[in-house]
């Protein structure tokens, strides 16, 4: 497995598994699968309400701690330097665990500069291994990394074929953020696992577009969290280091940018309203 290596030090797999929209009672099942499929790093929030299976796939798993990456968040109703205090101490004891690998505030709404203190306390007590966020646009991420003391290790981000992020990458790259892809199969909108262009380079490998797809991320240096609920394709998700996309299957690749999101853009009023709602 490749790693990232944070801003602190801290080496992060460039490959998990994410959780969200499993739901709580076939979670624990999931995680199961996904660690005995390979996947040591794990992407869940508590806005997913699945934490607790988390947790109790990985105590089970008897995988050693050290082994094992864990990122959780905290959402926008908890925002604010207190309330994130008591929601991280929350996500710890429904996860079972005495730290998180990765704490990221999971939405640039609300008080999310008293969140960000609360984080850089957490990273203190050792509670939290590294911080980050989700969601940010460069222009927020700048306002936050110029007026705290700890900057942002990683930025997650919706990154896929249809919205590639390179001008928010290369801001991050500037300010040492590394960045994490949600949503890598665009949860397979515009028909993404049937794309020409996609299909093309995954014959020419005999792999699949999914592979191609988590290729693609990883030669970008992209930090990927694909979801399955399905054995088979947790296995093929993990199984993406033996081959290599040539640079010109990477500018291929590049031609299907728009630019713009597949599902919405939190900078909208109604974004906004929505996600604060
Ligand atoms: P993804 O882009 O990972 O797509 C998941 C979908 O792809 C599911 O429908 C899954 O179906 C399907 N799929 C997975 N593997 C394959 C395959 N090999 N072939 C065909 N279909 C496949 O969506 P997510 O939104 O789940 O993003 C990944 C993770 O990112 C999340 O789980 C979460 O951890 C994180 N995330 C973070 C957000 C944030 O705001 N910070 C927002 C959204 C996601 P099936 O399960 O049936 O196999």
């Amino acid at each position: 497995m490749d790693n990232v290596t944070l801003a602190n030090g801290v080496e992060m797999p460039i490959l998990g598994f994410g959780v969200f929209q499993i739901p709580p009672d076939e979670t624990e099942r999931a995680v199961t699968d996904a660690l005995a499929a390979g996947y040591r790093h794990i992407d869940t929030a508590e806005a997913y309400r699945n934490e607790a299976a988390v947790g109790r796939a990985i105590a089970a798993s008897g995988i050693p701690r050290d082994e094992l990456f864990v990122t959780t968040k905290v959402w926008i109703s908890h925002a604010g330097e207190a309330a994130t205090l008591e929601a991280c101490r929350r996500s710890l004891e429904r996860l079972g665990l005495d730290h998180v690998d990765l704490y990221l505030v999971h939405q640039p709404f609300g008080d999310y500069y008293g969140a960000w203190r609360a984080m850089e306390s957490l990273l203190g007590d050792g509670l939290v291994r590294a911080i980050g966020v989700s969601n940010f646009y460069p222009d927020r991420l700048v306002d936050l990394h110029q007026h705290v003391d700890v900057k942002p290790m990683v930025n997650q981000i919706e990154t896929h074929p249809f919205f590639q992020r390179a001008d928010d990458q290369a801001e991050m790259s500037a300010l040492g953020v590394a960045h994490e892809s949600w949503g890598g199969f665009a949860e397979g909108r515009n028909d993404i696992f049937t794309n020409v262009v996609l299909s093309a380079i995954a014959d020419a490998h005999g792999k699949s577009v999914a592979q191609v797809i988590l290729r693609w991320l990883i030669q970008r240096g992209i930090v990927s969290i694909p979801k399955s609920v399905h054995p088979e394709r947790m296995a093929e998700n993990f199984d993406v280091f033996d081959f290599t996309l040539t640079d010109d299957e990477m500018a291929r690749i590049g031609t299907l940018d728009t630019g713009a999101s597949v599902f919405f853009d939190h900078r909208t009023a109604a974004a906004a309203r929505r996600l604060n709602g």
